[in-house]
């Protein structure tokens, strides 16, 4: 099973749009396997036209401080927590932990090791279903607010692998997180290609910048696909950047209002435009072609 991961540097830029549209075409002659890798805002499903998932797991991705009796009179933890997350109440003499800003740093432990246990929280859930264009998705959310996002995603590509076997998967499409943070790497370790969203804007070819810099670290080959290539023609510094990298454009794609229709009635673009299914099966066919070209070479 080959992992084809998309991404973007940054949010916005039709990231999700162009992963449920490539799945879809994708699907149409392999077997495939989806994940929703963007587990701080996981919304592949949407798009998809799905709401309710099934087999859900809760995950944890982090200890938190939770105080006892024995706490009483612990006022030193107040000011020893580096996330301002203890305060005191005076009234009981019991020293009180904000959940949203403990971070599990244990400090207060070596404080208070009678008055505080560190427990294990269940603070994301990972889930599948079925679509109806054949095929299965995994997606991950972490809770608002908490750190460990990469682990979620492991969690997530783990789930997807495991089905992928099952069913004897051709690939795994993984929709990627924006920015360069834990969960983008997660994503990219282990992916035979890499699908790197942008649009002609200078904010947007900065990101994309960045985020390449991450896939080179883990030596993975990729592509750009330009969304939105129409809306700003005058701006070619992506194409003069990518020649002068020798990075292969791989598609770009013209902004049409099927767009927003497409996502307004939670249905992939290419199910609403036939232009833009052309466009979508060229840039499946250029992957394969890079990525037998690369397995070739390696
Ligand atoms: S574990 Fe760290 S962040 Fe959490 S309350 Fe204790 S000192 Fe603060």
């Amino acid at each position: 099973m080959k992992t084809i991961t998309i991404l973007s540097g940054k949010g916005g830029v039709g990231k999700s749009s162009l992963t449920a549209s490539l799945a879809v075409v994708l699907a149409e002659k392999n077997k495939i396997v989806a994940a929703d890798c963007d587990v701080d805002a996981a919304n592949l499903a949407l798009l998809f036209g799905i709401r309710d998932f099934e087999r859900n797991e809760k995950v944890s991705t982090n200890k938190k401080a939770f105080v006892n009796e024995n706490a009483k009179g612990c006022r030193n933890i107040v000011e020893a927590c580096p996330f301002s997350a203890v305060s005191f109440d005076d009234r009981t003499q019991m020293p009180e932990i904000n959940k949203f800003l403990c971070e599990g740093c244990g400090v207060c432990k070596l404080l208070c090791p009678q008055g505080i246990t560190m427990n294990d929280v269940e603070n994301a859930i990972v889930g599948e279903a079925k679509t109806k264009y054949n095929f299965p998705l995994v997606s991950g959310q972490l809770e608002m607010g908490e750190s460990g996002s990469g682990k979620v995603v492991d969690v997530v590509k783990q789930r997807a692998e495991k089905i992928g076997e099952r069913i004897n998967a051709d690939f795994l499409i993984i929709d990627g997180s924006p920015g360069i943070g834990c969960p983008v790497i997660a994503s990219v370790r282990g992916s035979d290609y890499v699908v790197a969203v942008t649009e002609p804007t200078e904010v947007a070819l900065s990101a994309l910048k960045r985020v390449l810099q991450v896939v080179e670290h883990f030596k993975v080959p990729y592509g750009i696909v330009i969304n939105k290539f129409d809306l700003n023609p005058d701006f070619t510094e992506i194409e003069e950047f990518a020649m002068e990298k020798n990075i292969p454009i791989i598609g770009k794609i013209p902004y049409r209002k099927d767009f927003v229709d497409a996502m307004v009635n939670m249905k992939p673009v290419v199910e609403v435009n036939p232009e833009y299914k052309e466009i979508f099966k060229d840039i499946v066919d250029r992957i394969m072609v890079e990525l037998s070209a690369h397995s070739a070479g390696a």
